[in-house]
């Protein structure tokens, strides 16, 4: 009973830090609270920091983001705040595959793996000295950031990523086949999100500023569509490939090759 009331009172100060912070939108920090005690209870106490790393990771990311465009004078008014949207499109399979007991756990890691290597994967290929390659065109370089470009460095970020979120889990004994079955599942998802992002993600293009952009209103305009559907946004994408990611993360694990 302690630890469950410590588990909500950590829930609830991070939930106010986070509104605080302007990281989460109001809706995103209840749906945010709602999921983090649900993982707690049903994924156990590992899971439940595993959880909490990506969103630290990615919230912190996300505001240095926009700091940074506020600097260059290009950040959007929603440009610091994310919705539920967010928050359910990275955080509905990691729930929903803990319903299938005990298995699911696995799955579940498998989709929040896709989530953080996704996060880590798009900043660390910034570092990248060359430009990312569009995944369904290896010889067409892409634009840093750009939906669907991907580098090597950024995938060895992915990788990275995966570890810090498994360290909480170091402390249950989890075993080496889990860890593989989880960074095979992060790498299979992270790679969907890219597929999807290049393919059948709405980009679009700003007629003022001529640049590229995965937004429908761009220097205060409507943008053109140029590829890709209007109602698949990156949150949709990120929803079909975290729950991708943990399928193959349970299917590498039913299925009978021993590692
Ligand atoms: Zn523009």
């Amino acid at each position: 009973m302690i630890i469950e009331f410590g588990v909500f009172f950590t829930v609830l100060s991070i939930a106010i830090i986070t509104y605080w912070s302007r990281i989460l939108d109001i809706w995103g920090v209840i749906l945010a609270t709602i999921l983090g005690f649900y993982v707690y209870l049903a994924g156990g106490f590992h899971l439940f920091l595993s959880l909490l790393l990506f969103h630290i990771f990615g919230g912190i990311i996300t505001r240095y983001k926009y700091l940074k465009k506020r600097s260059r004078g290009i950040a959007e008014d929603k440009d610091w705040s994310r919705g539920w949207k967010n928050v359910l499109s990275n955080g509905f399979w990691v729930a929903a595959y803990l319903l299938l007991h005990p298995e699911g756990f696995v799955a579940s890691l498998g989709g929040l793996a896709t989530a953080i290597a996704d996060t880590f994967a798009t900043e660390v290929g910034l570092l990248s000295r060359k430009k990312p390659r569009l995944i369904t065109n290896p010889l067409r370089e892409v634009e840093h950031g750009a939906s669907g470009g991907v580098t090597a460095i950024g995938y060895l970020g992915g990788i990275l990523g995966i570890f810090l979120m498994l360290l909480p889990e170091t402390f249950s004994n989890i075993s080496v086949e889990i860890v593989m079955t989880t960074i095979g599942g992060g790498i299979v998802g992270c790679t969907v999100d890219s597929i999807l992002g290049a393919t059948i993600q709405g980009l679009y293009r700003c007629e003022v500023c001529n640049s590229l952009t995965e937004r429908k209103i761009h220097c205060g305009a409507r943008t053109k569509k140029e590829r890709g559907f209007r109602v698949i946004d990156n949150n949709i994408v990120n929803f079909i490939s975290t729950g991708i990611g943990g399928m193959v993360s349970l299917f590498l694990f039913m299925a009978p090759l021993s590692i």
